[in-house]
């Protein structure tokens, strides 16, 4: 036979003052509830009003109040906990009080558990509108709730790490500015927090909340090559040097010499033959154009679509002798990227000067970049720190998923809190919130 504390077991209330009576199945607003009743009482010490202690019965009890606790689902049931709480009365001070349970915060119809539950789930791709329907609470609830949770990992304007890392994403529609700014420390990688416009205005309102004195611990900063918050920097973070990240500038070349690649590829008339194979040769190989040449097989013999048995080596040398235009961007990138992977800013350079006259256009353009940024003093550093923006693209990522499985944020605001507690709550923190349902 079951006892009320097996009951309270399931239910996993710890308080050891209330004790369940009831236990019912009725269909609330059009859903089948499981209904459990309980009373909550005990004897105070002290007098919450006052503060008098409770010798002598200085403290009586003064009938009760009925609570309606929502809970955590019980075998898909939403479950509701008719709570009965004691009332008291004080006599030193005329007042009168509740009793109060661990369970749930006073003046509060939602339980602990189901509020710890919210977080854990909100740390998940969920939409809102699912948690609330789970924990049969509305969505401002959730929202009140996540934005609790997520309190806790604001900054504290305290401190700063010693190499930050910037980068922007696209953000929600409610915001003004197109682009939303992400900052990270460059050691842990962790998510220090997200502003809603990347503009100098907004970035020097956020930043000069931190002290001085802390903004001058900063001795790195790693952005992008085509943020414009060079300027903003220089001013909030007067001893930071700021590191082009590698990573773009690999992204940036990268994109260049593919792009190059099809401009070579649509000279080439793809419904008539042989201009037709010449296409396809070039429409399909485009991975190993981009690949390290080093890293090209030069032995292994293996099927390619329009080659036939071949080595990837020969592959790219038969796409590079196509054209001139591409046979030297492509060398151009494959510098670039020797450069990088030994580490060596001679060879950086020594690549960025080679005139390379049929380089493409638009690899040129990217050249100027790259030696603007070299007179700038920001791409040696990349040479000497390995310091990326890398873990921030992979936070992008996140970032994408979030927005779709809310079908956009209304509010900035409940983004940011969403996304600082998808980011910076802990797995070992979740599974103990798990774990305490
Ligand atoms: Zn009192």
């Amino acid at each position: 036979m079951l006892q009320p504390n097996d009951i309270k077991n399931l239910l996993n209330i710890q308080d050891e003052f209330i004790s369940l009576t009831q236990l019912d199945k009725k269909t609330l607003k059009g859903k089948l509830t499981n209904v459990v009743k309980g009373t909550l009482t005990y004897t105070p010490k002290a007098c919450p009003c006052c503060g008098v202690k409770n010798l002598e019965y200085t403290i009586i009890k003064h009938g009760t109040k009925r609570s309606r606790i929502v809970w955590n689902k019980v075998a898909g049931f939403p479950t509701l906990l008719y709570l009965k709480k004691q009332r008291f009365y004080c006599k030193a001070c005329s007042q009168t009080f509740s009793a109060h349970s661990s369970e749930v915060e006073r003046n509060c119809f939602i339980s602990n558990k189901v509020k710890q539950h919210i977080g854990s789930q909100s740390v998940e791709d969920l939409s809102m509108k699912y948690i609330a329907e789970e924990h049969t609470v509305s969505p401002a609830t959730v929202k009140r709730v996540v934005s609790q949770f997520a309190k806790v990992y604001y900054p504290d304007f305290q401190s700063l790490p010693n190499c930050l890392l910037f980068d922007e994403f696209k953000s929600v529609k409610s915001v003004n500015g197109a682009m939303s700014f992400i900052y990270a420390d460059g050691d842990t990688h962790e998510v220090i927090d997200i502003l809603p416009d990347r503009r100098k205005y907004y970035l020097k309102r956020h930043f000069q909340k931190y002290p001085q004195k802390v903004r001058e611990q900063v001795k790195l900063i790693v952005i992008d090559m085509n943020a414009a918050y060079e300027f903003a920097i220089k001013e909030l973070f007067p001893n930071a040097k700021v590191i082009i990240d590698r990573f773009h500038i690999v992204q940036l070349v990268n994109r260049t010499l593919n792009r190059t690649r099809v401009k070579v590829m649509k000279q080439y008339n793809r419904s008539s033959y042989p201009s037709k194979g010449i296409y396809n040769k070039l429409k399909n190989h485009w991975r190993l154009l981009l690949k390290e040449e080093s890293e090209l097989s030069r032995t292994e013999y293996k099927y390619y679509a329009c080659f036939g048995q071949t080595t990837q080596k020969h592959i790219v040398d038969t796409l590079l002798n196509l054209s001139e235009e591409l046979k030297e961007t492509y060398q151009f990138y494959q510098g670039i990227l020797y450069a990088l992977k030994e580490k060596k800013f001679s060879c950086f350079q020594a690549t960025l000067q080679n005139s390379a006259p049929n380089c493409s256009d638009i690899m040129k353009v990217s050249r100027r970049t790259l030696q603007y940024h070299t007179k700038k003093g920001h791409i040696e550093t990349a040479f000497h720190y390995n310091y990326s923006n890398g873990p921030l693209e992979g936070t992008n990522n996140k970032v994408k998923n979030i927005k779709r499985t809310a079908y956009g944020f209304v509010s900035f605001n409940s983004f940011r809190n969403r996304l600082l507690l998808s980011l910076k709550m802990k797995p070992k923190k979740r599974s103990s919130i798990e774990s305490t349902r």
